[in-house]
C-alpha cells in the first residue's frame, strides 16, 4: 500500500456510468471517486466489467450513459489522445524493432519534442523504473520483467495525471509478479501520480492498493481499503471473493443493540456476533467467518462466552504456510473450514481425520450479512 501523497481531493469522478453492448451491461450505473495520488484497484472476476471501465477512463470506449470527470474536467468530448491519462496494456505493446530508448521516447516524438530532449526525458523515465543505461538495447534483449518496466517508463514519460494499468503483471511468472508488486508501489510513491490498476488477482489488489473497488456483473459491490474489505465485507460476494470464508445461512433471531443472534440449521447453538449495523429480526442472514479466526481444540474452550460447537475432522488440506481442516458439525449440514498456521515443520498434525474437535470463535470474529 502506498497512502503517501494521497489527499482527499478527487482526481477522477465517475457518475452513473454504464456501457451496454446490445443486451449485455458490461458496466452498470457505476459511481466512483478516486483521490489524487491514490493507488486504486478495480478488482473482480473475469467479465465483471473492469477493463471496460478502464477503457472508458482512457477514452477508448464511449459510455452509453453517465459522466467521467478527470481533474475537474468533463471528458465526454475529450478524445483519448487529449486526456491527462496514459495506459499500460496487458501485453506491454512495446515496439520490437525499436530500441528501448526510442520506445520510451516515442510518445514525445509524436508530440513533436526534439530528439535530444525526448531522449533525455526517456533516460529519466528509464532511471525511474531502474533501467538506466538500457536505452540502446532492443526489447528482445530484455527479460519479461524488464520489458514490463519499459512499458511503464513509456507511459510515465509524458507525466500523465493518471496512469491506467490493465492487468500489468499478468504476463510475469509468480515470483517476479510478487517482486513487481512492491516495485509498482514504490514507483507510484516516487512519482506521485494516481494509479488505477485492473486486476482479477485479490492478492495483487490487497498488497498494492490504498483502496479497492470490487466489481461483479458490471456493478461496484464495495469500495474500501484492503483491511476493511477483508474484515467488514458488505456482501456475500465480497466476503467470498476476498480471501477464504465460511458462509453459513441462518435466520436472525435478534438483530439490534450492537449484537446479532443468528439461528443456523445444523449449528446447535445460536451464533452471537457483535456488530454495529443490526439486521431485521426474522430476516435471512449469512454468517461470514474467516477460517483463521476459528479456534480448534481437543478440549472445550475455557471461555464460555465463545460460540462453541463440536464436529468431526473430515478433510485436511496442506497449503504450505497453513493447513485447512474441514470440520463437519454434528448435524450434517455445515462444513466449517479452519486454518492453522504451520508454525513448526509439520511432522505430526495436532488433529487428524475422524477426530472429534471443538470449534469456537469470539463474537467479534465474524460478521452477519444480509445480502
Ligand atoms: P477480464 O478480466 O476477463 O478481462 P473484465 O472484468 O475486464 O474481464 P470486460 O472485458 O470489461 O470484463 O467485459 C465485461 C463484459 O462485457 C463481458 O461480458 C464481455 O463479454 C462484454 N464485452 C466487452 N467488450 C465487448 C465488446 N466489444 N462487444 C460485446 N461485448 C463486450
Amino acid at each position: 500500500m502506498s497512502a503517501i501523497g494521497t489527499d482527499d481531493t478527487p482526481i477522477i469522478e465517475i457518475s452513473g456510468l454504464s456501457k451496454r453492448y446490445g443486451p449485455i451491461s458490461a458496466v452498470d450505473s457505476v459511481d466512483l471517486t478516486i483521490r489524487r495520488g491514490e493507488f486504486f484497484a478495480l478488482l473482480g472476476p473475469s467479465g465483471c466489467g473492469k477493463t471496460t471501465l478502464l477503457r472508458m477512463l482512457a477514452g477508448l470506449e464511449l459510455p452509453t450513459e453517465g459522466t467521467i470527470r478527470i481533474d475537474g474536467q468533463d471528458m465526454s468530448m475529450v478524445p483519448a489522445n487529449r486526456r491527462p491519462v496514459n495506459m499500460v496494456f496487458q501485453s506491454y505493446a512495446v515496439f520490437p524493432h525499436m530500441s528501448v530508448r526510442d520506445n520510451v521516447a516515442y510518445g514525445l516524438r509524436v508530440d513533436g519534442v526534439p530528439k535530444s530532449d525526448a531522449w533525455e526525458q526517456a533516460e529519466e523515465a528509464l532511471n525511474l523504473v531502474k533501467l538506466g543505461g538500457y536505452g540502446p538495447r532492443r526489447p528482445d534483449q530484455l527479460s519479461g520483467g524488464q520489458r514490463q518496466r519499459v512499458a511503464l517508463a513509456r507511459a510515465l514519460v509524458k507525466r500523465p495525471k493518471v496512469l491506467l494499468l490493465d492487468e500489468p503483471l499478468s504476463a510475469l511468472d509468480a515470483k517476479l509478479r510478487e517482486q513487481m508488486r512492491l516495485e509498482l508501489v514504490n514507483l507510484q510513491e516516487s512519482v506521485g501520480i494516481t494509479f488505477v490498476v485492473v486486476t482479477h488477482d485479490q492478492g495483487e489488489a490487497l498488497s498494492m492498493a490504498d483502496r479497492i473497488a470490487v466489481m461483479d456483473h458490471g456493478r461496484v459491490q464495495q469500495t474500501a481499503p484492503p483491511a476493511e474489505l477483508y474484515e467488514f465485507p458488505q456482501t456475500k460476494f465480497v466476503a467470498d471473493f476476498i480471501g477464504s470464508v465460511n458462509l453459513i445461512e441462518g435466520r436472525v433471531q435478534a438483530g439490534g443493540n450492537g449484537q446479532v443472534r443468528l439461528l443456523a440449521p445444523g449449528v446447535p447453538v445460536p451464533v452471537e456476533i457483535e456488530q454495529e449495523n443490526g439486521l431485521p429480526e426474522g430476516s435471512t442472514g449469512w454468517l461470514a467467518l474467516r477460517p483463521e479466526k476459528v479456534d480448534i481444540s481437543n478440549d472445550p474452550p475455557a471461555d464460555a462466552a465463545r460460540n462453541t460447537v463440536m464436529g468431526t475432522v473430515e478433510e485436511i488440506t496442506y497449503l504450505g504456510e497453513v493447513s485447512i481442516f474441514h470440520v463437519r458439525l454434528d448435524d450434517e449440514h455445515p462444513l466449517i473450514k479452519v486454518a492453522i498456521a504451520n508454525v513448526d515443520r509439520v511432522t505430526r498434525r495436532p488433529f487428524t481425520w475422524g477426530d472429534r474437535v471443538h470449534l469456537s470463535w469470539t463474537p467479534t470474529c465474524g460478521i452477519v450479512l444480509s445480502q
